[in-house]
């Protein structure tokens, strides 16, 4: 046990004085948690969180998700939080092969863009799953 008068603040206060001072960092939960929001917002739709933590779960998207009839699947991560791992992108590619939406986000921006090419046949529209959100020409604002 530290006496008051030896207890020096200085360091304590320097610290919380540098973790104020930082820009803060989304956590995904709550990433998660906007774009389920955006989905649910949109007509015919409906999204859900999957808990990776439940058995049988491992690498299945975050989100669950169906806009006007089409099966919707992604992982969201958090920003700077790299890119899905290869289970995760398995799974992405097998909802894909299914013809899901499927494809990963790091803001509701991204989930934007993947929704706007719910209409999109498949498979002549497939997300590069490299990249989040879409990658098309129209998304990069390629002319
Ligand atoms: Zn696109």
């Amino acid at each position: 046990m530290i006496a008051d008068a030896e207890f020096d603040p200085t360091r304590l206060r320097a610290a919380a004085a540098r973790k104020a001072s930082r820009p803060r960092r989304k956590p995904e939960a709550e990433v998660v948690r906007e774009g389920i929001d955006y989905i649910r917002a949109q007509p015919q739709s409906y999204a859900r969180k999957v808990h990776g933590s439940q058995f049988g779960n491992a690498g299945e998207p975050d989100v669950d998700a169906s806009v006007r009839g089409r099966a919707v699947k992604l992982e969201c991560k958090a920003p700077d939080g790299g890119k899905p791992t290869a289970v995760q992108m398995a799974a992405l590619r097998r909802w894909q092969a299914a013809g899901a939406i499927a494809g990963w986000f790091t803001n509701t921006g991204h989930v934007e863009e993947l929704l706007d090419h719910v209409d999109d046949t498949y498979p002549e529209y497939v997300t590069d799953l490299e990249r989040p959100g879409c990658s098309c020409a129209r998304h990069q604002n390629i002319p």
